[in-house]
């Protein structure tokens, strides 16, 4: 692929820190050569938020993607943000549309394209563990697709501060069970890697989900995710997640639609070659 880079190459960026692990790259550089779009995708690891978006400006970067610890402190820095990024508060996409850069969130589009997939969201009681940004950003995409919701999360204080900002319901995560709900999504890191043993909920209560979903996404299939199949339930994966939220991104900076299906081998194979 390096071979293909030449003077008029278009340049694409991660913004966050850290950004060694990040499964970005790989996939949006397929994504550039599958469709012939004369783009390259880098990662920088990010201190100074401010000067790296000024920096975007000056190079004429065409399109960055935003993550942990930047995608509330990059918005001062942008001409716009979109309506709905606006309201979650948070910005994962950049566009640099002839020096004029704009903020979206492709979270909250890609959980609800990955959720949607297996279940309707009107008229159901989701139950959301956690409450940081990714919560936030799901969250906001449940009620605004008719969504009952309640946030579970460990530290009240938060839960209680996103609930409200949602008009959902806040429940202490440990008394998760109590909460009648059809649909379970788990936005905290529990299961992850290296800690795959754990489970954010105890196994017992998975019987009353027709849905579960992980956004964890290494492993592929956590431990959340096996006993929920074994209980019964339907399972979407954090990869689902990731891919959509990418396609979004791509989209929005191709204009051209995403070959998620390959996306989705790309983050595959690059997470099986990193374990
Ligand atoms: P965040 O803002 O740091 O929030 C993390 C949340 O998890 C907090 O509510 C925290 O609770 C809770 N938590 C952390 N450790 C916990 C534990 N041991 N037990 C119970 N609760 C715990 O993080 P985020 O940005 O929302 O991201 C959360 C996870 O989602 C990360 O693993 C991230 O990699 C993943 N993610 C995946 C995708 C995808 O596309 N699949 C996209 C975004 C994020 P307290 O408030 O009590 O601290």
């Amino acid at each position: 692929m390096l071979m293909k880079i030449n003077a008029t190459t278009d340049l694409y960026a991660l913004l966050g820190n850290p950004v060694s692990h990040s499964l970005g790259p790989a996939m949006h550089n397929a994504v550039f050569s599958h469709l012939g779009y004369d783009g390259v995708y880098l990662a920088f690891n990010v201190i100074d938020i401010g000067q790296a978006i000024s920096s975007v400006r000056a190079l004429g970067i065409k399109g960055v993607s935003i993550t942990i610890p930047h995608k509330v402190g990059v918005m001062p820095f942008l001409d716009e943000i979109e309506a709905d990024a606006l309201k979650i508060g948070a910005v994962n996409t950049v566009t640099n549309n002839r020096g004029i850069l704009t903020g979206y969130n492709t979270d909250c589009a890609g959980a609800l394209r990955a959720l949607s997939e297996q279940a309707g969201i009107n008229g159901k009681d989701v139950v959301i563990l956690g409450a940081g940004g990714a919560a936030r950003a799901i969250g906001f995409g449940i009620i605004s697709r008719g969504g009952r919701l309640t946030i579970a999360n460990r530290t009240r204080d938060r839960g209680q501060a996103l609930a409200d900002d949602l008009k959902a319901v806040f429940c202490p995560l440990a008394e998760v069970h109590h909460a009648a709900c059809q649909i379970l999504i788990n936005t905290t890191p529990v299961g992850m890697t290296p800690d795959i043993r754990e489970m954010p909920v105890a196994k017992s209560f998975l019987k009353k989900y027709m849905l579960v979903m992980d956004i964890v996404y290494n492993p592929l299939k956590t431990r959340l995710l096996r006993e929920a199949e074994d209980a019964g339930s339907r399972v979407v994966d954090g990869v689902s997640m990731f891919v959509y939220q990418g396609a979004v991104q791509s989209e929005l900076w191709t204009g051209q639609k995403a070959p998620v299906r390959l996306m989705r081998r790309v983050v595959i194979d690059r997470l099986k070659m990193n374990s």
